[in-house]
């Protein structure tokens, strides 16, 4: 995968923030998305009504598409704006209250010791794979939980047993634009990090990033 623009980080998505209002719109003016993307979301923006809604954003899909605008470029555009949304209410949120959703292809494979349990993995910190650091992170600051998910569709069953009120998710860009449906569904602000490397085992995360995004606060 290339260059990221989901990979911003926290401040960055900030920077672009009003201070109030933080649920509206707000296109980057000067995404590195392609120029139909922007239209569309721009698209996005005049439409009011539920079911009108939907109507227009499956043609939206639709043209996109149609034009050769790929399914990872669609992604990336809707985690990005989604990003810029819930920065402010993702930061405003307490560390207990926060969840870090991570996916299992992280862990080493040649080195990795984790306790499979149901549709999660526990993690015995061996210290092969940035996971450790994480969890180190999450439990300094106070965190709800850290999950490592076997795939994305534990999502809606995690949030619903865990209940927090903010989500740090990490996966690749596509189940990372399915897991902020999922949290928007379910009312909780999120922030997401796309992989650096996609695949599915032993992947990577800008682990700087990370660690960042998950001490973010503000009054
Ligand atoms: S740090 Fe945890 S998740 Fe990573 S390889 Fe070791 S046991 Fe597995």
């Amino acid at each position: 995968m290339g260059a990221n623009p989901g990979a911003k980080n926290l401040t960055e998505r900030l920077e672009h923030l009003p201070e109030t209002n933080q649920h509206d719109d707000h296109q980057e003016k000067n995404s590195s998305r392609s120029r139909p993307v922007r239209e569309r979301q721009d698209g996005l923006r005049t439409v009011t009504g539920k079911r009108e809604d939907l109507t227009r954003r499956i043609q939206l899909l639709d043209g996109a598409l149609a034009e050769g605008v790929s399914f990872v470029e669609i992604c990336e555009a809707v985690t990005s704006r989604k990003n810029k949304e819930y920065a402010v209410p993702f930061s405003r949120t307490e560390f207990h209250e926060r969840l870090v959703l991570l996916p299992q292809c992280l862990r080493s494979t040649e080195n990795c010791v984790a306790e499979e349990k149901s549709a999660e993995y526990v993690c015995a910190r061996c210290r092969s794979c940035k996971i450790a650091q994480i969890i180190d992170r999450a439990e300094e600051l106070g965190y709800l939980g850290v999950r490592i998910l076997k795939g994305g569709s534990a999502v809606a069953h995690i949030l619903a047993e865990v209940a927090p009120r903010a989500v740090l998710g990490i996966a690749c860009m596509f189940e990372g634009a399915i897991g902020i449906l999922e949290c928007e569904k379910a009312g909780i602000a999120v922030q997401f990090i796309p992989l650096l490397r996609d695949g599915c085992a032993d992947t990577d995360v800008d682990i700087t990033e990370v660690l960042e995004i998950m001490g973010f606060q503000r009054d």
